[in-house]
């Protein structure tokens, strides 16, 4: 048995202490934060560290990810990733990746929300 709903939902959600973190996912660059007790970059950015402090600043990091582990979904495929310069890990949807695609570089994404993207990177020039 299937209901039928219809459930309109609008939000106005402020980014808060993530705003500057959202504002350069909007233009498809990547900041981590940087703890300031022990270094450690997260990306999505953690607003307490694994080490319990809570004091960090901004740090542009490439927006280059390898793929760890993907799974394709009703709405798309999605992949585990670390970004080049961070320490953590991050789910992202993966747009255009074929099966052997394993690096992908942050898009801007399309519309008013910002999301995590990559599209796949087939050649790199060492930096
Ligand atoms: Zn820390």
């Amino acid at each position: 048995m299937i209901f039928e709903l219809d459930l309109p939902l609008e939000y106005r959600l402020e980014a808060g202490w993530l705003a500057r973190w959202a504002e350069a996912l909007m233009q498809g660059t990547a900041l981590a934060r940087s703890c300031r007790q022990c270094g450690r970059a997260s990306f999505v950015p953690e607003r307490i560290c694994d080490c319990g402090c809570s004091e960090g600043s901004w740090k542009p990091v490439p927006g280059k990810a390898t793929v760890i582990r993907r799974t394709s979904g009703l709405d798309g495929n999605f992949g585990f990733v670390r970004f080049d310069g961070a320490d953590t890990c991050a789910v992202v949807a993966l747009e255009g990746f074929e099966a052997g695609d394993r690096r992908g570089e942050l898009i801007a994404p399309a519309g008013s929300l910002p999301k995590l993207i990559i599209r796949p990177i087939h050649e790199e020039v060492p930096d």
